[in-house]
């Protein structure tokens, strides 16, 4: 028998929950000479930029702008307003909330972690009963991520908020947008969040390299009546600059702010309530495959509740090793590079091998997702998984239908 061709050549699909496919226009943006940064088109652009940035996160609040990574604003908005001996309290849904409570106590903060599992969200009636018996007021701030990517679970970050008011405790509410930013639904003001953090590689569609903190006049004011707060991550000026230089506290990164202003400017053309409505449509198209799958063999969703999912990010579990297989064959053979299941499982674990991740946050459209599912279901059909029919169909049915 004649050796199966390959078929992976072709433009790939990089499906991991970040950094996100970048579009063609956000790279073409980047290549060009080092602009000036002393005057001209470069720093010219920076009012527009701050304001599109607020549009996106549905804010009138001030954001911050560093040269960072998500990891990097975590600090960035923690050194603002938390100090040693201060106290947090982390709702966690995952890997990620687990990491900005390390975050808070590589600052000298006490983090109290209730910790939900990696299965499903926030219990509004365990965080209450947490800020009740706070009556001492010590708690300075909640660390909530919004979508935890490792799970894959979205939070009611309105309900977190609903949660605070209705047991009076003054907390700042900080949310981690960072993969959920430009993909599934965030209204920063209407929701009552007071800092929230992001970076640019998810939703926003440019290569990694820069974090913004959005803060409010609340979290403002607690920012003043810090005793120290390192003049690096200090927020104040950053927002207020007088001076071009002082936006990124030193140099610019340059080409990174043409690539934001071309996906700002993507965005913002399509309509950012358009951009939720195209990730949730995808979304839905995914899911109705996984649920077609899962009639047959050990193929599930891990969030249970499709109303607690992100529209960023599908984490699933495959029998161990099958997810792993399956990631290996859709590199090779099709050039789908599907996600690790992040923190599920430690890396040498056995377990680590059942679990796989989908990122479809960003520059992603029907027939990427189309082609994303064809190339899942052909690793089933290669590697003998079991798995149940007409998943394809029920997902064209979706995107048909939207
Ligand atoms: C990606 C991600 C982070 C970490 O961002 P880095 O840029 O990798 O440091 C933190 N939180 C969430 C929710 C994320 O998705």
């Amino acid at each position: 028998m004649p050796q199966k061709p390959n078929l992976s050549s072709g433009v790939g699909y990089l499906a991991i929950p970040g950094p996100s496919v970048m579009p063609e226009a956000v790279l073409n943006a980047m290549h060009r000479p080092a602009p000036n940064i002393y005057a001209g088109e470069l720093p010219e652009m920076m009012p527009g930029i701050v304001a599109d940035l607020k549009r996106v996160a549905r804010t009138d609040g001030e954001v911050a702008l560093y040269i960072a990574n998500g990891h990097g604003v975590w600090e960035a908005a923690l050194s603002n307003v938390i100090g040693p001996g201060d106290k947090v309290l982390v709702p966690s849904t995952g890997h990620f909330g687990q990491g900005w409570a390390g975050i808070a106590r590589g600052l000298g903060a006490e983090a109290q972690v209730i910790d939900f599992g990696k299965a499903a969200g926030m219990d509004m009636a365990q965080i209450a009963d947490a800020l009740m018996a706070d009556t001492a007021h010590q708690i300075k701030a909640v660390l909530a991520v919004h979508v935890d990517t490792s799970s894959s679970v979205r939070n009611d970050i309105a309900a977190l908020r609903a949660t605070l008011d209705d047991v009076g405790h003054p907390a700042l509410l900080m949310a981690d947008c960072i993969a959920s930013l430009g993909c599934d639904v965030f209204e920063m003001d209407a929701w009552g969040v007071d800092v929230m953090v992001t970076a640019c590689q998810k939703g926003l569609m440019v290569p990694p390299g820069m974090g913004f903190v959005f803060f409010n006049d609340k979290a403002a004011e607690m920012r003043a009546a810090m005793p120290r707060v390192s003049e690096y991550w200090d927020w104040t000026r950053r927002a207020n600059p007088q001076d071009f230089y002082q936006y990124w506290d030193g140099t610019a990164p340059t080409h990174h702010v043409y690539g934001l202003r071309t996906a700002l400017d993507m965005i913002h053309a399509e309509g950012i309530e358009a951009v939720w409505a195209r990730h949730a449509t995808l979304a839905r198209a995914i899911w109705a495959a996984c649920d077609a799958w899962a009639t047959k063999g050990s193929l599930r969703v891990n969030i249970a509740d499709p109303g607690q999912r992100s529209h960023a990010v599908t984490a699933l579990r495959l029998e161990a090793p099958q997810a792993t297989a399956l990631r290996d064959w859709t590199a090779q053979q099709v050039g789908l590079t599907l996600g690790i299941g992040l923190g599920m499982a430690a890396p040498g674990d056995p377990a680590w091998h059942g679990f796989f991740r989908l990122g479809h946050m960003g520059h992603v459209n029907g027939h990427m997702i189309m082609g994303l599912l064809g190339g899942i279901e052909a690793g089933f059909k290669a590697l003998g998984i079991a798995h149940g029919g007409g998943a394809l169909s029920a997902a064209a049915e979706v995107i048909g239908g939207a």
